[in-house]
């Protein structure tokens, strides 16, 4: 892949004038949205500051896909890590999950366990990864970045309960998502809580993104010293730790970047 490759971001327009958007990253992912908008409403993304307008049908992430096709480029993957909460549209998404496992395109997820109940079914999916996005190792922060979500303690009891029962395989295919911010959640206690928290999931990777700033936002990335710094702390430590790639760190390709809009021309740039 060149180095000067760029991400190509699609604004798909929907029967009802709403408009979703997807993401290819110049890795070969096709990021897509599961919802329009987003009612878990977390402070540093764009998605879901207007709440949610409803779930996206099976044929609308089927869309998503072909105008990416239309374009003239194929994807490698898919992840659903766009707009939405993805649990929360679960019975269109495994549909949608089973129809590209018979094309066999790999699809992946990014959720935050919400609602928890449904986490377990979604576990027994043909899928290429699920990222649970919890940001926090202590339960103050994670209140302050995901204040709808299910909390640490309930998380990490419920992938207690199903981890036994878990191939190798499925293990190493779960991660979790911490969103680095400046000095909200890059600090030896935060880290130190999250190291705590991952001992029972040893076969976990813990990937560090990189926080691209969206408007009405003061949510900002730690420089890459510090991001080092925070990297090491878990490499000490034994974790499984990968750093954002440099395709999630251009333009719109980092973590809550993506919007619902209404009443704008459709493009891809
Ligand atoms: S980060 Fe994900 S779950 Fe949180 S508001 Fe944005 S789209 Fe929704």
């Amino acid at each position: 892949m060149a180095r000067n490759a760029k991400n190509r971001k699609f604004v798909i327009p929907l029967t009802d004038n709403l408009r979703v958007e997807a993401v290819w990253y110049a890795s070969g992912t096709l990021c897509l949205s599961s919802q329009a908008g987003c009612a878990l409403g977390c402070p540093f993304c764009a998605s879901g500051k207007n709440g949610l307008l409803r779930n996206l049908t099976r044929e609308e992430l089927h869309l998503q896909l072909e105008s990416c096709r239309s374009a003239g480029i194929e994807p490698e993957r898919l992840t659903l890590s766009g707009i939405g909460e993805p649990l929360q549209n679960l019975a269109n998404l495994s549909r949608f999950m089973e129809d590209c496992c018979r094309q066999k395109l790999p699809v992946s997820l990014t959720t935050t366990g919400t609602p928890l109940s449904r986490l377990t079914e979604l576990l027994q999916l043909p899928h290429n990864g699920i990222m649970l996005s919890i940001h926090a190792g202590t339960e103050s922060i994670y209140r302050q970045l995901i204040p709808r979500g299910p909390g640490l303690l309930s998380l990490r009891q419920k992938l207690q309960e199903r981890w036994t029962r878990l191939s190798r395989r499925q293990r190493c295919k779960l991660g979790v998502n911490y969103l680095l911010l400046e000095g909200i959640n890059d600090q030896p206690a935060e880290l130190g809580a999250l190291a705590d928290w991952l001992i029972p999931f040893p076969e976990m990777t813990l990937h560090l993104l990189y926080c691209n700033p969206v408007p009405a936002s003061t949510y900002r990335s730690p420089s890459a010293e510090q991001t080092g710094l925070v990297h090491s702390f878990f490499r000490q430590r034994g974790i499984n730790v990968r750093r954002a790639n440099r395709w999630r760190q251009q333009a719109e390709g980092g973590c809550g970047t993506l919007t619902m809009r209404r009443n704008e021309t459709n493009f891809h740039s």
